[in-house]
């Protein structure tokens, strides 16, 4: 006997105001994290996995029903039955994890979306359409998110295309960023095909947006694509670019400081490298959005 979709259904309604209802899933505004937009994705079929498993793709808040009832303060109800073994929490966000990877095998070749258009729509985030076209944007509608994205091509040191990276175009936080499908951006650094060879001087980001503002401005950038991106071959593709020197600037956040470790360890003997460090004290400023006053103060620290 399992908790019934109908009464899931009812009792999200009830405590949340901005619901969107999908084939297996409804979002709603994540009860976890300060959320301003639908981003938590709540299992409702049943098909796969038990009705009421939650996961919220901006704080990646997971669990299952009576956590989530807790939550919102709504009833767990008579039917609920604990799921037996205990991993079945975390094989259903596998499972949520896979058919959304699935999903998007089918809308993906050569690793951009089918039917891409070339970017002839201005100006994205303070970068000028000139510059976003001479990077390799592209736009297309993402259909599963029902919003546009501009897309960017991630290509390899022999300019071959690896992956690529798509940023929602409205205010929406519901999964802000997609990659193309694959473990490609384990491997990857963005945008490589901007850099110079010899490269003398590089600051390495978190973000791909960090990296395209900062190049964009004239300080030559690279993404790891997020901190849980980091790998050996990317230090390998650094040395054979030989870096001379490393700045290291990941966000101020505790992911950052973490992921700035790390990189900063195994590149101990390998490329001369610095720590540019963001205020801690304000871990939403990063290098997509930190001020003019800051960008100076990076671009003399590269030097
Ligand atoms: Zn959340």
């Amino acid at each position: 006997m399992e908790i019934d979709r109908d009464f899931v259904i009812d009792q999200l309604e009830r405590a949340c105001s901005d619901t969107k209802m999908y084939r297996n899933d409804i979002a709603i505004v994540c009860p976890f994290h300060a959320d301003t937009s639908p981003s938590c994705m709540v299992h409702i079929s049943g098909h796969k996995y038990a009705v009421g498993v939650y996961h919220c793709w901006s704080c990646h808040a997971s669990g299952s029903w009576p956590k989530l009832a807790e939550q919102l303060g709504l009833e767990v109800g008579t039917n609920y039955v604990p799921q037996n073994p205990f991993n079945a929490k975390s094989r259903a966000i596998k499972q949520i994890l896979k058919d959304g990877e699935e999903q998007a095998r089918e809308q993906f070749r050569e690793h951009m979306p089918v039917g891409n258009q070339p970017w002839e729509h201005g100006s994205f985030r303070g970068l000028p359409e000139e510059f976003l076209v001479k990077v390799g944007a592209r736009r297309y509608y993402d259909d599963k998110c029902e919003v546009h994205r501009i897309i960017f091509p991630v290509l390899n040191k022999n300019g071959l295309i690896i992956g690529s990276v798509a940023r929602r175009l409205d205010k929406n936080s519901f999964m802000p960023w997609l990659n193309a499908p694959g473990p490609w951006a384990r491997k990857a650094l963005f945008p490589l095909h901007l850099m110079e060879r010899p490269l003398d001087k590089v600051v390495l980001v978190e973000g791909p947006f960090d990296a395209l503002r900062l190049n964009y401005l004239g300080i030559p950038s690279l993404s790891i694509l997020g901190t849980s991106n980091w790998s050996s071959q990317k230090l390998s593709t650094l040395e054979g670019m030989r870096v001379k020197k490393l700045i290291i600037c990941m966000d101020g956040d505790a992911a950052g400081r973490v992921a700035e470790t790390k990189v900063f360890e195994d590149t101990d003997g390998v490329l001369k490298r610095k720590r540019f460090r963001l205020p801690i004290e304000n871990p939403s400023i990063d290098p997509g959005n930190m001020s003019e006053e800051l960008i100076e103060v990076l671009r003399d620290f590269v030097g």
